[in-house]
């Protein structure tokens, strides 16, 4: 089994100091609520519900944290922009998850979630050009590509690695389909070589913990 594939839930954080202790290389995944994060999870797993864990009652605002058979860390974030959250909640995810973006040493990666029918919204942007100062390996995954006919869907990727290359934002972009599972191959592929470009020394150096949640 691959490392994607005997990911299992470790913990979970409301804040910042609830953060597991830093060890082995993170991949983060993050999109606006109702992207298809979960099911892009679930699909990269191969695993129904893994990350239904993540909206369970009192865990939607946490990031939470599943290992991925000691090979690494796959970091869910919370949803972003959704019109509905008030400001306070909105306070709260720029703290925690900009906080995490901006400093977490052992982040290797991140995962992009951008919806293929309404590609690259401001807060996609957002998330993008906070990311660029710290030059990590960018994965844009435009998400139910089966909404689209082959056609659109080609020209949508196109147009999402133009205003990528525009915009000076160093990321790859994929179609990706979790009911299709077009792209789940080859996503799981490139996420996996990150985890192993963070180096042999990146190893998961935490303490057992699973299922617990340090959120409270
Ligand atoms: P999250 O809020 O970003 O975690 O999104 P979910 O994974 O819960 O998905 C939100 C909705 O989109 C659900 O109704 C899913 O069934 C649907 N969905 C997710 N991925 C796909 C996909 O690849 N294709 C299609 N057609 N629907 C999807």
């Amino acid at each position: 089994m691959t490392p994607f594939q005997q990911a299992s839930f470790f913990a979970s954080a409301a804040k910042a100091a609830d953060l597991p202790p830093e060890g082995g290389p993170e991949i983060a995944f993050a999109g606006r609520s109702n992207v298809g994060k979960s099911s892009a999870i679930n699909a990269l797993t191969d695993r129904r519900r893994l990350a239904f864990v993540s909206k369970t009652p009192g865990r939607t605002q946490m990031i939470n944290f599943f290992d991925l058979g000691g090979a690494g860390w796959l970091v869910d974030l919370p949803g972003y922009g959704y019109a509905k959250v008030p400001q306070e909640l909105r306070e709260g995810w720029e703290e925690l998850v900009g906080g995490y973006l901006a400093r977490r040493g052992s982040l290797a990666g991140v995962v992009a979630l951008v919806d293929a029918r309404h590609p690259l919204t401001a807060h996609d942007r957002r998330l993008l050009e906070w990311l660029r100062p710290r030059a990590l390996p960018c994965l844009v995954l435009l998400t139910k590509s089966d909404k689209l006919q082959r056609r659109e869907r080609l020209r949508v990727l196109e147009r999402v690695r133009r205003e990528l290359a525009e915009a000076a934002i160093a990321a790859q972009a994929m179609l990706f389909s979790s009911s299709s599972r077009d792209g789940v191959e080859e996503a799981r592929a490139l996420l996996e070589g990150w985890l192993r470009d963070a180096g042999p020394g990146a190893r998961n150096k935490r303490p057992p913990a699973k299922g617990k949640s340090t959120g409270g």
